[in-house]
């Protein structure tokens, strides 16, 4: 008992876990798996991880809750650091109607919803409320399949008014639940049909950021660089304006079409680039020098069945960093970091190791928070999920289901408490 004066006292530990997997955010793509270990928390911090006698020498836990993770593995919460989660409406009828090539114009003519203009027009008659009510579901079931932090985007606004209101819902998300919610200004995913381009683009870059900035609603600003979108020149405007009012930048680049957007990221220091289509390998290469995220997005391409997926192994090859996400949108809706993984590695040819870490500390790069989480590493945040599964492989070999038994938010218990004897069979 002596031996244990002074060491900080543990309120909670997670032991026997059959795996571990901590995923370092030094080190790119290596998850660094701890088989039998056990991990010990103090107040919303991971104080110990490791062999168990080491965690028990550093830290009392005596006094902890407890979670018996035999046969489980303990993961980093997911970081899913490219959403578009505040949105009125749905538009299944487009999605069902898209399976076998039906008529859009058709369909439109029949007063059915169809594209992004069709969700401008439900986010803008929708209420605070009913937006607020609509991303607290989706946030739920994202806490729920493991998400601990969720980037959400505005650009279902397209004016000052409504692009802050979004911004505001964001606000109100990330009180009320678990998760945290990073707010991104994305003024430009779009062009209003009240006003000209020009109009727009000074509305942009003017009291729009301005209103934002002054008012702290957003940490970064995000532009759509792409064919029929906004072009290099406009993008680095805007996001310059957002850089000097204090905001960060990404960008949706190389979706449909390559004309600069990733090259931009590299020149203006983007913290993220994100879809990455189109990119050519020598821009990989300057994205990788310039330590440019780059975000993916395999539920996005399957989705939208793309004519051309993204080519992650490229992207590994040339030294790029990945982080994974979902693109929840009203024409990607999926709420599954899990779902996401199991595409990247078998439509993407991502290894499991790649696909976790992307997930986890990839995603917390991106949203400029490797510091702070997306890794099991003693000072991080507790965010972490408990898997009903014997191994971190599991979680892309069971299709379509959730493995998530228990979530731990900045250090409390959020979704479980674990039960015995659920999958653990190896
Ligand atoms: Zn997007």
């Amino acid at each position: 008992v002596t031996a244990r004066e002074g060491l900080p006292k543990a309120d909670l530990l997670i032991r026997n876990a059959a795996q571990i997997v901590t995923c370092p955010a030094a080190t790119p793509y290596r998850t660094a798996v701890v088989t039998g270990g056990s991990l010990a928390v103090v107040a919303d911090r991971v104080a110990a991880v490791g062999d168990p006698d080491e965690v028990a020498h550093a830290v009392d836990c005596t006094q902890a809750a407890t979670i018996d993770a035999s046969g489980k593995v303990v993961a980093p919460g997911f970081v899913d650091c490219h959403t578009h989660l505040v949105f009125g409406g749905s538009r299944v009828a487009e999605y069902a109607a898209r399976m076998t090539g039906a008529d859009l114009s058709e369909l439109r003519a029949a007063g059915v919803p169809v594209g992004p203009e069709a969700t401008v027009q439900m986010t803008r008659s929708a209420s605070f409320e009913e937006l607020v009510a609509a991303a607290a579901g989706r946030l739920r079931r994202m806490l729920h399949a493991g998400s601990t932090t969720v980037e959400s985007k505005s650009g279902y606004g397209l004016s000052t008014p409504f692009e802050v209101r979004l911004l505001e819902v964001n606000g109100v998300l990330d009180e009320m639940q678990p998760v945290d919610v990073v707010s991104t200004l994305l003024g430009a995913h779009g062009f209003p049909d009240d006003r000209s381009r020009e109009q727009y683009l000074e509305e942009l870059v003017g009291p729009m950021t301005m209103r934002v900035a002054e008012a702290g609603l957003a940490a970064f600003v995000d532009v759509w660089v792409d064919d029929g979108y906004y072009t290099k020149v406009e993008a680095r405007r805007i996001l310059r304006a957002g850089q000097a009012a204090g905001m960060q930048a990404k960008i949706h680049a190389d979706a449909y079409s390559y004309v600069g957007g990733t090259d931009l990221g590299a020149e203006i220091g983007a913290v993220s680039v994100d879809h990455l289509n189109y990119t050519p390998r020598h821009v990989m290469r300057a994205l990788a020098a310039a330590d440019v995220v780059g975000v993916i997005m395999p539920a996005l391409d399957f989705a939208v069945a793309h004519p051309r997926p993204f080519d992650a192994r490229a992207m590994i090859e040339e030294g790029m960093t990945l982080a994974l996400a979902t693109d929840l949108c009203p024409g990607c809706w999926t709420e599954s970091m899990q779902f996401v993984m199991a595409l990247a590695c078998r439509l993407s040819h991502m290894s499991p190791a790649e696909a976790m870490w992307a997930a986890t500390a990839g995603g917390a790069l991106a949203l400029e928070l490797g510091e702070d989480r997306g890794s099991l590493e003693v000072g991080k945040r507790a965010d972490l999920q408990i898997w009903s599964v014997p191994r971190y492989e599991d979680v892309i070999y069971r299709l379509g289901g959730n493995v998530v038994e228990t979530v731990v938010k900045s250090g409390r218990i959020v979704v479980g408490p674990a039960v015995e004897g659920e999958g653990g069979n190896a």
